[in-house]
């Protein structure tokens, strides 16, 4: 058994036996392309390779022939899990060196020679690289020098037996593939711990003969836009993927007629005719763009190799959709071809490369898009400006874990510190935020709340940058923006991904903006408006805190009835967006003292605004404090404690539903009662809303329905949803405080442990970012049973953060929900993501 078997039409070579490379060889095999001889070696032999158990080499090497030279590429089960090197011409050796110089000339014999000595030393006997790398120039003199410093080196004649070579070079290989380092790199592209490599063994093709000969690469796609043109390069009298590395005065031939140079077209039209037919026919029938590596020798071509076009995620939507277009794929294998969670880099505004770019910093491109806004240098400021609905980039040293909600709060993180992997990258490509890191060029003073440019100019707290982690730069000012070009294979992908998937997908939008992405994302509807995110700004406030501060209820309508049509304005331009998709608006559920005012100076400006002594001011501002707000008065809470707050924006609801009405979109809004916990707060809410509905009903003259439903936030709201569900439409998961709740855990403060927690094992994941299956989750199967039994035709639905994450997505599908809803650059990751689960 020598564990080696050949590749011919037949033969049992499998991917998860032998490897992708191996497969994909007999493919071309079978497709009449013309592979030299290939040798496979199963993942079971070349672990017991690592081990020390050689194959019988002597008896594979028969098939060659006499004198053969070998290549050896790895052939791993997925070709993106990577693998050693490539090495070539295994079975030079003295004597083949001096027939070589024969019968291919001096200068081949030379660079074949030299090639395999200076892999062989470096890979195989891991000798130091400076003492052979730095001979560029294949001459007899080069090929002599390198087998005295191998014999220097290593007290040992340079290897002469093609056995002895190839058993040494299998064998490196495969412990390559054991180092931790390498293991490593593959989990981190996915490969499983056990993940096997396979070896493929193949007679060379020169490349270096006398006559027409060379090497070169070719494909029929861009891999950066992935459109249909031809790329690649050829080189005379070369080998392996040479061509791609020479640079252009040499010998290079262009694929295709160049102003640059000569053309493999013109040169050799027959082997290039063969190219662009294998080209087609690997598209077609290996139904995926390929790039080929092939080799001409003496004018005779050879296909030594194919392999997926390597791509960014644009390219690989575009030509997913190609295919399928093509009928060569169905639309649903294009849909799988196309990760949800390679989506984000397509989806965000870029800098526009027409306007001015006044650079501020430069660093490592982390996470793609662009975002222009405040600068803040922390986390809490962060969440501050957002509050307050102002774009902020957050300028770190370098981000923490603590960092988590300051980044979430943030349009773009720059960082002075870090690579591609460090917590600020990782966690803004997450979030799909703009990110560059390592900006050793600028500095950052905390104390001062400064950002000093290379060229000395300061920034300072508040200032407008924008930040490009596409181009990974800092930029002052706001630069001009494109937004995201979704083009029609996105649309197109995603129209294919609406057909197959059976979960809705909604949008979390409080704003008009936030609406009208919303809808350029397709999303089904909003499933999640917070209303007291439209009360953050100037004048809106200053109302809002005159309602606070009412001391009697006639004072409180007052300052209700002027934010009333506020609200209805707000709730009219949401309707007029959506046209006719379902909205649900939640009623106010923020604690009220985050109202208030922060601050001597801040309270001295509410009672100026208010006409009220300082002191008046103060003291009500502190009898309203609260110890454990997230837990006080809030929600539903303030609902039953202040109705007068539910029934204006009930009515600021109706009277907008009638305005809109009259445009011809029929809107039924949706109505949600946020942190329930007891079945009595949705039956006295309902009661008001109903009666209000009764009244607009009968001054308008007008009939309209609408919905009301629970956000499930509390764990006591999941387990009595049995109780809850008659009373309501739709029960929509608010996983951020059911998450907090049902861990204990302040959803604001947990940042300060949640590092350690994590690292030491405590949590798998923060909770906050994915759904905790086992325990939020249960809740969530436990309330969906419950409220399926005691009324059937509620409608499920979540609304957390977790809605646009892919395996909460897988969640909610198995638990029986209708839709889930997320953030809008999340809405096509979500529906994408649901399509994978169906199809
Ligand atoms: C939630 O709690 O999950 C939710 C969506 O509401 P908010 O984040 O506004 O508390
Ligand atoms: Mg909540």
């Amino acid at each position: 058994m020598t564990g080696f078997t050949e590749v011919t039409p037949t033969a049992p070579i499998s991917a998860d036996r032998h490897g992708g490379r191996a497969k994909c060889l007999q493919r071309l095999i079978r497709l009449d392309m013309p592979v030299p001889l290939t040798m496979a070696l199963d993942f079971t032999s070349v672990r017991a390779l690592a081990a020390g158990d050689m194959p019988d080499l002597d008896a594979m090497l028969t098939r060659f022939g006499p004198d053969p030279l070998v290549s050896v590429r790895p052939s791993s089960e997925d070709p993106d899990w990577g693998g050693p090197g490539a090495l070539l011409n295994i079975g030079m050796n003295d004597r083949l060196y001096a027939n070589l110089t024969e019968s291919h000339g001096e200068h081949a014999a030379n660079a074949l020679y030299l090639r395999f000595i200076q892999a062989y030393a470096i890979h195989v006997a891991r000798l130091d690289p400076d003492e052979f790398e730095t001979v560029q120039v294949p001459t007899s003199e080069a090929v002599r020098a390198a087998l005295e410093t191998y014999e220097a080196e290593t007290d040992e004649r340079f290897p002469q037996d093609i056995t002895v070579q190839l058993a040494e070079v299998l064998r490196s290989m495969a412990r390559a593939w054991e180092g931790t380092t390498a293991r490593l790199l593959r989990e981190a592209k996915g490969a499983p711990a056990e993940a096997g490599l396979g070896l493929v063994v193949q007679k060379m093709a020169l490349g270096v003969g006398r006559g027409l000969s060379g090497s070169g690469v070719i494909q029929f796609v861009n891999g950066s836009t992935g459109e249909r043109e031809i790329r690649g390069r050829y080189l005379c009298k070369s080998q392996g993927r040479d061509a791609l590395t020479a640079p252009a005065d040499r010998d290079v031939l262009f694929l295709k007629r160049d102003p640059r140079g000569r053309s493999i077209e013109d040169v050799l039209p027959n082997n290039w005719q063969d190219l662009l037919r294998f080209g087609d026919l690997c598209r077609t029938r290996l139904r995926e763009e390929m790039q080929i590596e092939f080799t001409i020798e003496n004018e005779k071509l050879f296909i030594l190799d194919a392999m997926r076009v390597a791509r960014n995620s644009r390219a690989n939507l575009h030509i997913a959709v190609a295919l399928a277009e093509d009928g060569i794929i169905a639309r649903d294998e294009a849909v799988l071809r196309v990760p949800p969670r390679s989506l984000p880099e397509l989806l965000h505004s870029q800098v526009d490369p027409e306007g001015a770019r006044d650079v501020i910093a430069h660093g490592i491109p982390a996470s793609p898009g662009a975002a222009t806004g405040r600068i803040v240098f922390s986390s809490r400021a962060a969440q501050a400006l957002a509050a307050q609905d102002e774009a902020c980039i957050l300028v770190r040293s370098e981000t923490t874990p603590e960092d988590i909600r300051g980044m979430h709060a943030a349009r773009a993180v720059l960082t002075e510190r870090g690579g591609i992997t460090s917590h600020a990258a990782v966690i803004a490509r997450g979030l799909g935020l703009p990110c560059v890191v390592g900006a050793s060029d600028m500095r950052i003073d905390l104390k001062a709340r400064t950002l000093t440019c290379a060229d000395g100019r300061v920034f300072h707290d508040g200032d407008m940058i924008t930040l490009d982690g596409t181009a990974g730069e800092a930029l002052a000012g706001a630069a001009p923006m494109l937004e995201p070009d979704l083009g029609e294979s996105f649309q197109r992908l995603l129209s294919w991904a609406d057909a197959a998937r059976d979960i809705g997908v909604r949008a979390n939008a409080d704003t008009p903006e936030d609406a009208r992405k919303a809808l350029m994302f397709a999303a089904e509807g909003i499933g999640l408006a917070r209303t007291e995110h439209m009360f953050f700004n100037d004048d809106r406030l200053l109302a809002m805190r005159e309602m606070i501060f009412a001391n009697r209820t006639e004072d409180r309508r007052a300052a209700l009835e002027r934010i009333q049509p506020m609200q209805r304005a707000d709730f009219i331009e949401l309707f007029s967006i959506m046209r006719g998709k379902p909205v649900t608006i939640r009623l106010f559920d923020l604690p009220l003292h985050e109202f208030l005012p922060h601050g001597r100076e801040g309270l001295r400006e509410l009672a100026e605004g208010l006409d009220l002594p300082l002191s008046d001011v103060t003291r009500r501002a502190e009898a309203m404090r609260e110890f454990n707000p997230m837990l006080g008065m809030r929600g539903v809470r303030l609902g039953l404690t202040v109705p007068e707050i539910y029934d204006m924006q009930a009515r600021a609801i109706f009277e907008a539903l009638v305005a809109v009405s009259e445009t011809g979109d029929a809107v039924v809004p949706e109505i949600m009662i946020p942190m329930v916990s007891a079945n009595r707060e949705v039956e006295i809410v309902k009661a008001r809303i109903d009666a209000v509905a009764a009244a607009v009903r009968i001054e308008q003259g007008v009939e309209f329905a609408y919905r009301l439903g629970v956000m499930v936030e509390t764990p006591r709201a999941a387990l009595r949803a049995g109780e809850i569900a008659p009373h309501c439409a739709f029960l929509s998961y608010g996983t951020n405080d059911l998450t907090q709740m049902t861990y204990g855990l302040s959803r604001d403060d947990a940042g300060r442990f949640m590092g350690i927690y994590v690292k030491q094992g405590v949590y798998e994941e923060d909770p906050f970012h994915t759904l905790d299956f086992g325990g939020v989750g249960e809740l969530l199967t436990i309330g969906a049973g419950r409220a399926r039994t005691a009324n059937p035709s509620v409608t499920l639905s979540i609304c957390g953060e977790h809605g646009g994450n892919p395996e909460s997505i897988a969640f909610c599908r198995a638990a029986g929900f209708d839709y889930v809803s997320c953030s809008p650059y999340r809405v096509p990751v979500a529906r994408l993501a649901a399509a994978h689960l169906a199809i």
